[in-house]
């Protein structure tokens, strides 16, 4: 049985594009959906750090909670099919990806209204010797915007992050995915005090039963 999300999101991947992928789960037991509506989405876009939460609360208060509704079932569709373009990838040593897959996160990126701004330094900042700051998002002008975040954070991942360190935790039932960033590339767990201490557990228990 799904729930709706009443836990934190859990953000163990090491990049958004994966905690995104890791926004359906069971690290409990019982599976949580933390997108099971267009609240739900713009409160995990929020905790992820993929929108301010000012920019959140503008969407809850300008777009139709239906509206919200919908493109929360399309950032779900959008999430699984990364999940099965993934699993695809992981068959190859290196990012292959087709003019399907190319055309898929290109068409949520062109339908996006981008704002982009120059600031100037914040007052303080000492180490940026008064640098001008550049900024980019998303205007948010209607509820697909999110789609393209969503897409952004998708398209940013595979430019950047090596296919052999993405994988899938180790835990047998496990569905969480992330990117290994350690040094010794030895990471197998979503989160060791999950799937690593269940692992420790059972390999107690299965040298107990053999002793
Ligand atoms: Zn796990």
């Amino acid at each position: 049985m799904t729930t709706v999300q009443t836990l934190p999101p859990m953000l163990i991947a090491d990049h958004p594009a994966l905690d995104f992928l890791n926004s359906v789960g069971a690290p409990f037991g019982e599976e949580i959906e933390w997108l099971a509506t267009g609240e739900c989405l713009l409160d995990w876009l929020a905790a992820s750090g993929l929108m301010a939460q000012d920019q959140a609360d503008k969407c809850r208060k300008n777009f139709a909670r239906t509206d919200l509704d919908t493109v929360a079932r399309q950032a779900i569709a959008l999430r699984e099919w990364f999940r099965t373009f993934l699993i695809r990838q992981s068959e190859f040593n290196e990012w292959s990806l087709d003019d399907d897959d190319f055309n898929r996160i290109n068409g949520f990126l062109g339908k996006a209204v981008h704002v982009f701004r120059l600031h100037p330094a914040s007052p303080g900042d000492d180490e940026r010797k008064n640098r001008p700051e550049l900024s980019g998002s998303f205007a948010f002008d209607s509820p697909e915007d999110l789609l393209a975040l969503l897409a952004l954070n998708i398209a940013e991942f595979v430019s950047v992050a090596r296919l052999n360190d993405t994988r899938n935790c180790a835990g047998e039932t496990c569905t969480m995915w992330f990117v290994d960033l350690t040094k010794n590339k030895k990471r197998r767990w979503c989160d060791m005090k999950i799937c690593g201490n269940r692992a420790k557990a059972a390999a107690f228990r299965e040298r107990q039963v053999k002793t």
